[in-house]
């Protein structure tokens, strides 16, 4: 390698994305007499990677989103990532306040994650299921609450809860507006009996008195348009700053 300014970063962005930090877009390590950082000391450094813990709510979410689990498509025409992507676009289209942004991108980051989402209670019955479709395991209630405990690392309820409530808002609105389950894909009144049905009117009632039930119905409209083929949604990098802003220190 040349030894001549800049060839180090030429060299790095040949085979990967260099991203900016604090420290610029290059880390000087030297020996200083008076270091104020370990790396300017004498003492070895072995091979690290910093960024994580500098951006560690964007990499690590952004991860998901380039991630398998981002290009499943869970039965509905566009894949999960680009479903949660076009529900942000549409919250942010509406104006919503960043964390109603937020959680309509994260909205079902429980599926991201991939984790098991049925409470243990087993594979949905074969009559549930239309002819020929494989079974999906990850398509109830499970997801928003997992994916809010998940959230809560970084994020307060004004994001959490959304999130947690989304599943519960389908069945609220089910209840309440007599044109609501006409807007369901086949998917979603597939999963809809798995997650419990339409509300009763006291469940309704009791889903109506939580804090977040009102962001929680707007994330649900925006689940349920946010399902188009033709629509290409801003990428995850578009959000990022948002959650970064949003992120509890
Ligand atoms: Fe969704």
């Amino acid at each position: 390698m040349p030894a001549e300014p800049g060839t180090v970063l030429e060299v790095a962005a040949s085979f990967g994305f260099v991203r900016e930090t604090n420290y610029g877009r290059l880390f000087d390590v030297r020996v200083e007499p008076r270091p104020g950082n370990l790396a300017y000391t004498s003492r070895r450094i072995l091979p690290h990677t910093d960024n994580p813990y500098r951006d560690p709510v964007a990499a690590t979410i952004g991860e998901l989103f380039a991630g398998p689990g981002a290009r499943d498509y869970l039965g509905e025409p566009v894949t999960i990532g680009e479903h949660m992507l076009q529900a942000a676009a549409l919250a942010e289209a509406a104006g919503a306040e960043p964390p109603l942004v937020a959680a309509a991108l994260l909205h079902d980051i429980g599926h991201l994650r991939g984790e098991p989402s049925r409470g243990g209670q087993g594979p949905p019955p074969q009559a549930a299921r239309p002819a020929g479709s494989s079974p999906r395991p990850n398509t109830d209630t499970g997801h928003g609450e997992s994916g809010a405990r998940w959230l809560g690392q970084w994020f307060g309820e004004a994001v959490t809860e959304p999130v947690r409530l989304h599943v519960a808002a389908k069945r609220y609105l089910c209840a309440v507006d007599a044109g609501y389950f006409g807007l369901l894909s086949a998917e979603s009144v597939r999963t809809l009996s798995l997650q419990g049905g339409p509300m009763t009117a006291a469940e309704a009632a009791a889903f109506e008195a939580l804090p977040h039930a009102r962001d929680a119905v707007s994330v649900r409209r925006w689940d349920d348009q946010a399902k188009d083929p033709a629509i290409t949604p801003p990428g995850f990098a578009h959000f990022a700053p948002l959650l970064e802003a949003l992120a509890r220190p």
